[in-house]
C-alpha cells in the first residue's frame, strides 16, 4: 500500500504555519509499514484541491487529507473529496448529537453552520472528534482508501490514535511490526555503506535507514500474521546489524540517547551532574525533559564565562589562561569539580566554540567533552566542523556527552 498525504490550508502555502501534520502522519504510516510516496500541500481552493485529489487518486492507494473540515465557508474538504470519489453524503445524527452536547457545555446556542460538519461520505467509518468539533472519517471508493482528518494537530493526532490507526490496520492486508535501532557515532552514509547489500536485497523484513540530527536510525519492518512470527523474522536482521555496527547501536526502540542514559542510571542507582559552557544548559534541559530524571540528575551549572568557571566551580584562572578555555584540561576540571561539588557518581564537563566567530586559534566546532567517574577521567576532542551552526554544535556536543555516559555505564571504552 502506498500513500499520499494532502495537507490543505492557504496558511501552509504562505508559510504562516509549519506543516507538522504531514510529518506526524508520515511517522505514523512508517510505523504501520505503509510507504508514503507523496506529500502535497494545497490552499483552501476547491478547484486546486480537486486537482490534487485527482492526481493522488491516480497514483496512490491511500490518500489522507488534513484540514478544511471546519464549519466555515473556506472549509471545503468533505464536499470536494466526495465529488472526486463520486460518493454521496449522509447526515450523521451521532455527530449532531455530539456537537450539541459539546456546545451545550460552554455555549448555549450552537451556530447553525456547525451542522455542515455532520455531512459525511456514505458508507464511511466516522472518527469522532475528542478534542474539537469536526469529525473525520475513513472510507473506501474506487479501489482507494481515503482518510479525512481535521487540521488542528491535536485533533488530528487524537483522531488517529482513537480510530484512524485501527482503521488503517484493518484495511492494510497484513499487520506490520517494526523495531528501530538507534545508532550514535557513525554517519548515515557509513552505516548505509556497511549494510547497503542487505538494505537493497531485503523486502520482508525490510531494513531502511533514516537520519535524525546527529544520529542515525535503522528501521527493521516485518509483515506477518502475528507479532511472534514477525519477531522471528526480524531477529536475524537485528543480530546482523549488531554484528556489523557493534556498540554504535545505543538502543532498540529507545527514543533518545538521554533516555537510554536515564534508564541505565536508574537501573544502577547512579547519578550525574553537568558543568556546561558551550552547551549552555542543553544537557540539563534534555535530561530534565524526561520524567523520572530527578532520580539520576543531581544538577549542574552553566559556566559560560571564565569568571563563572572560577567562582562557581573553582577553576583557577591560571589553568584557563595557561591551557586556554577550549582545552581538555578545562573540560576535565569542569567534570571533576561538578562531580565533587554535587557528590554525583559521574561528572560531565563541556567547553568549546559554538561560533560563528572563532577565537583566532581554534576552529569553530572545537569542543572538549569530559567525563569524570570513579574509574578516572576521560575527555574527547571533537571537531564538529565550521559548517555546523551553533545549534548543531550544541546538540552534537550534548549527544557526545550522553554517549560517553552510556559507554561508561555499559562497560565500554568511554572514548570509543
Ligand atoms: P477548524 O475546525 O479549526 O477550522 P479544520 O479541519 O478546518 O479545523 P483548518 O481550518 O484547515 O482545519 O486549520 C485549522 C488550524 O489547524 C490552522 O489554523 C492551523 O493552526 C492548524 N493546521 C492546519 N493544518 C495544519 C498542518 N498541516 N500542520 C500543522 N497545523 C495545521
Ligand atoms: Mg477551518
Amino acid at each position: 500500500m502506498n500513500a499520499e498525504i494532502i495537507s490543505i490550508g492557504t496558511e501552509l502555502l504562505l508559510g504562516n504555519i509549519v506543516n507538522t501534520n504531514t510529518r506526524d502522519l508520515s511517522l505514523m504510516l512508517a510505523d504501520l509499514g505503509i510507504n508514503v510516496f507523496w506529500h502535497s500541500t494545497v490552499g483552501d481552493n476547491p478547484a486546486r484541491l480537486r486537482e490534487s485529489l485527482l492526481l493522488a487518486k491516480s497514483r496512490a492507494d491511500l490518500i489522507i487529507t488534513t484540514g478544511g473540515l471546519g464549519p466555515t465557508c473556506d472549509d471545503l474538504t468533505r464536499q470536494t473529496v466526495c465529488q472526486v470519489f463520486g460518493t454521496e453524503m449522509y447526515f450523521d445524527e451521532k455527530v449532531k448529537a455530539e456537537l450539541e452536547e459539546y456546545f451545550a457545555a460552554w455555549a448555549p446556542n450552537m451556530p447553525d453552520n456547525n451542522l455542515s460538519q455532520c455531512w459525511l461520505p456514505k458508507g464511511c467509518t466516522p472518527f469522532y472528534n475528542t478534542c474539537g468539533t469536526a469529525p473525520g472519517c475513513g472510507f473506501q471508493a474506487e479501489g482507494k482508501t481515503v482518510l479525512i482528518l481535521p487540521g488542528p494537530p491535536k485533533e488530528m493526532r487524537a483522531m488517529m490514535a482513537h480510530g484512524g490507526l485501527d482503521y488503517l490496520r484493518k484495511v492494510s492486508a497484513e499487520p506490520i511490526f517494526s523495531h528501530n535501532l538507534h545508532i550514535f557515532g557513525m554517519g548515515e552514509s557509513h552505516v548505509e555503506e556497511m549494510l547497503r547489500d542487505e538494505m537493497n536485497a531485503l523486502q520482508n523484513p525490510s531494513l531502511a535507514p533514516y537520519a535524525k540530527e546527529g544520529e542515525v536510525r535503522l528501521r527493521v519492518t516485518a509483515k506477518a500474521e502475528n507479532a511472534e512470527k514477525a519477531e522471528e523474522m526480524m531477529a536475524p536482521i537485528i543480530a546482523l546489524c549488531r554484528e556489523k555496527l557493534g556498540d554504535f547501536i545505543y538502543g532498540v526502540d529507545s527514543d533518545s540517547l538521554e533516555n537510554t542514559v536515564l534508564q541505565l542510571l536508574k537501573e544502577k542507582g547512579l547519578s550525574f551532574a553537568a558543568a556546561e559552557s558551550c552547551t549552555g544548559g542543553l544537557i540539563a534541559k534534555r535530561i530534565t525533559d524526561l520524567p523520572g530524571s530527578s532520580a539520576v540528575f543531581r544538577g549542574g551549572c552553566t559556566v559560560y564565562t571564565n569568571e563563572a568557571k572560577n567562582i562557581l566551580l573553582g577553576l583557577p584562572y591560571e589553568l584557563i589562561e595557561e591551557k586556554s578555555v577550549y582545552s581538555p584540561e578545562v573540560a576535565l576540571a569542569l567534570a571533576e569539580n561538578i562531580r565533587k561539588i554535587l557528590g554525583s557518581d559521574f561528572g560531565i564537563g563541556v567547553t568549546g566554540i559554538a561560533g560563528p566567530d572563532g577565537d583566532g586559534v581554534h576552529d569553530v566546532g572545537t569542543v572538549f567533552v569530559a567525563l569524570a567517574c570513579e574509574k578516572g577521567s576521560f575527555v574527547r576532542h571533537l571537531h564538529l566542523g565550521a559548517r555546523s551552526d551553533r545549534s548543531r554544535i550544541r546538540t552534537l556536543s550534548a549527544n557526545y556527552a550522553f554517549d560517553m555516559l552510556r559507554r561508561a555505564l555499559t562497560g565500554l571504552e568511554v572514548n570509543g
